[in-house]
């Protein structure tokens, strides 16, 4: 029997043949995989010819072409689509790939050669991408240890195995306690409960296995019910079983992983010379500083906080007014915030999501692109990697692409959250790739499937992450799509959101799913004035998350994180009622991998640039106005890593932006 995974894919688009695949594949073809990669490496490393770039940087961008391909696959089905065998692999696979990735970054005659090329760049008549390619290949040695020698070589490997064993288990005990969770519920605690929170516990106690609905964990399901449940003993036990996923004892307790991680990664940033992680971690980002990153928190941190208490003290005397009369706790704020959006705004979720069916919204997202970009979308027959997940093939002027797969619904399979993942990166050497993007959400499925306000611009989002890897167009994979620094890659998603909320894609896309009407002009008028509702609780929860995460890395590890993070919290004095966005034992972004440790900040780094940009095409008088959209993909969308990511945004908008934009959007800038 050939390995599927390990034979050429000849089928439409060279898409993987899943069909075909059978978790039994993949060990052994990370095995193939591994070895033909060591050996491509090892040709390289022992090349006795001089160094070259074409000989060493084009070399390693093909050495770990199988490894890519498999992993591709594999990663994404264990996020998406996970089972017991490939939870075992991804536990037997972290060790591996870390020694893997170790052996390469440590592998001291690879680096020389790159050295060498690097010291000697002004001589090799390199094109401006491929000197970009090489700093960025030489910057990836050294901060991984390839300078160092003995003793602190070797630690440093030891270090990025526990790390990445470390950093699985924290995954995995979060998916473990989202997974066994549940309360199943009676019909008097379905009280009060719009029909689609009721269908959503239905179908969750379906795929439970359970008789009757249940209340799960999944984000989708539990802020609704925290929202509209008038049951406030319920709602206290469903927000505290949400907020103690990864602190329950046991197995599962994610404590004590989180602090050997922290002292793990600052251990790491002594052994480079870094006076700690988060000083490490941010040299390469446009931040570059812990003080430019608690500079722009703090600056949002007064106008939040002062708009956060004085909706708190509304909220609170509505609940006075309900007859409980003791202050309002973290399971009272969306459901009394809910009740004063319906009084102030007249206007309810539950009465907007009629308008906002899933083909609805992923038909406005593929709109928006074909006016701004002139892309096609044609959907295209499966087999994909699970019946829910549906492909379409995307082109320009009848070119080729990409290929463009939405896995949207929720299921005890797919880890929480959303994101887009490149099954297969865009790049040009060696032969035009064209990519295949994913996108995974977690929205309640129904008949038809309908949004919230919130679900669609998670859409969006993804959708703006999508962007970046369809129209990316560089020759090398290192730099391809969303190879760019961690505060800079939230950027094209985020400006993305925008288009949601010009009212003529809404007008055009937002129909009710049954008759077709769009939305009513009362209910469109309201939707956006309420667009920066309740955003001082929004911005407090995310901006309490970033400071712990950036406390966290920026001094000595703490050796009680649970501490550290009540310290942090007291100091900046988090209102009351509100609660960190994603607490210590359930950051998966901080500690479930490396990718937003001391990075959580980013998402407003990146907001800072988001409001700023979608100005440049109002300031054009046309939020799909041609010139600032070629501008856009030419600087921004197409270009990857080729260039640091402040030059690309000046090049877009010829300035760099300040906060105000921000503010204003988030209607926490009182009006002078
Ligand atoms: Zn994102």
């Amino acid at each position: 029997m050939t390995n599927p995974l390990l034979s050429d894919w000849t089928g439409p688009f060279s898409l993987p043949p899943f069909g075909a695949l059978q978790d039994d594949d993949f060990a052994p073809a990370f095995e193939a995989a591994l070895t033909e990669a060591r050996a491509n490496i090892r040709a390289i490393s022992d090349n006795p010819e001089a160094p070259s770039f074409a000989n060493t940087i084009e070399a390693m961008e093909g050495a770990e072409a199988l490894l890519d391909r498999v992993a591709g696959v594999f990663y994404n089905l264990s996020g998406a689509d996970s089972t017991p065998a490939r939870e075992a692999l991804m536990r037997d696979l972290a060790p591996k790939m870390a020694a893997f990735s170790s052996e390469v970054t440590m592998n001291r005659a690879l680096f020389e050669r790159i050295d060498t090329l690097w010291q000697g760049r002004e001589g090799l008549g390199l094109a401006p991408e491929q000197a970009r390619v090489l700093e960025l290949y030489h910057q990836m040695f050294v901060r991984a240890g390839a300078a160092l020698d003995g003793e602190a070589a070797n630690r440093m490997a030891a270090i990025k195995e526990r790390l990445a064993v470390l950093s699985t288990a924290f995954s995995q005990n979060l998916l473990a306690d989202e997974r066994d969770w549940f309360r199943p519920l009676t019909e008097a605690d379905l009280e009060g409960l719009p029909e689609f929170v009721v269908a959503a516990a239905h179908a969750a106690g379906q795929e439970r296995g359970q008789d009757g609905p249940v209340l799960t964990l999944n984000r989708s399901l539990i802020v609704p019910f925290l929202q509209f449940s008038p049951r406030r003993d319920l709602r206290e036990i469903a927000y505290e079983a949400w907020v103690a996923r990864g602190a329950n004892g046991g197995e599962t307790d994610n404590r004590e992983n989180a602090a050997e991680i922290l002292r793990l990664r600052e251990e790491r940033a002594h052994l480079l010379g870094f006076a700690n992680f988060a000083a490490f971690k941010l040299d390469t980002e446009m931040a570059k500083t812990p003080d430019q990153v608690r500079d722009l928190l703090m600056r949002v941190w007064a106008p939040a906080t002062a708009k956060a208490e004085a909706d708190a003290a509304t909220l609170t005397a509505m609940m006075h007014a309900d007859g409980i009369n003791t202050d309002l706790e973290a399971w009272d704020w969306r459901y009394y915030s809910e009740k004063r959006r319906v009084a102030e705004h007249d206007f309810d979720e539950a009465a907007l999501k009629p308008y906002l069916s899933l083909d609805a919204m992923i038909g406005a997202a593929f709109d928006t692109a074909s006016r701004l970009f002139g892309l096609e979308f044609r959907e295209i027959d499966g087999p994909f990697y699970h019946p829910d997940v549906r492909g379409w093939e995307v082109t320009r002027k009848g070119k080729h692409v990409a290929v463009f797969l939405g896995d949207y619904f929720a299921r005890a399979s797919k880890r929480s959250g959303a994101w887009c993942s490149a099954m297969r990166s865009q790049k040009k050497l060696g032969g035009e790739t064209a990519p295949i993007v994913v996108n995974v959400c977690n929205f309640t499925k129904g008949a038809p499937a309908l949004l919230s306000y919130d679900d669609a611009r998670t859409l969006f989002h993804e959708f703006g992450h999508a962007l970046h890897q369809m129209l990316s167009d560089v020759t090398y994979q290192f730099i391809s799509g969303t190879s760019v620094a961690r505060d800079f890659v939230e950027l094209p998603s985020q400006l993305y959101e925008h288009w949601l909320e010009v009212p003529a894609v809404l007008e055009k896309h937002a129909r009710h799913w049954k008759t077709g009407e769009p939305m009513p002009k009362a209910l469109l008028d309201k939707l956006l004035a309420a667009s920066t509702y309740d955003q001082g609780f929004a911005t407090v929860e995310y901006v309490a998350s970033a400071l712990v995460d950036l406390e966290f890395h920026d001094g000595p590890a703490p050796s009680d994180p649970m501490a550290k993070q009540d310290e942090v919290l007291a100091a900046i004095g988090l209102p009351k009622a509100i609660r960190m966005r994603h607490a210590t034992p359930h950051f998966a972004h901080v500690f479930s991998g490396d990718g937003y440790s001391a990075g959580y900040y980013s998402y407003m780094w990146s907001e800072v640039m988001d409001a700023d940009a979608f100005a440049a095409f109002e300031e054009a008088g046309d939020v799909f106005d041609p010139v600032t959209a070629d501008r856009l993909e030419q600087f921004i969308l197409s270009a990857g890593g080729s260039r640091p990511a402040d030059e690309l945004y000046l090049e877009f908008r010829g300035k760099m932006p300040g906060v105000e934009a921000l503010l204003k959007g988030r209607g926490l800038l009182e009006p002078a």
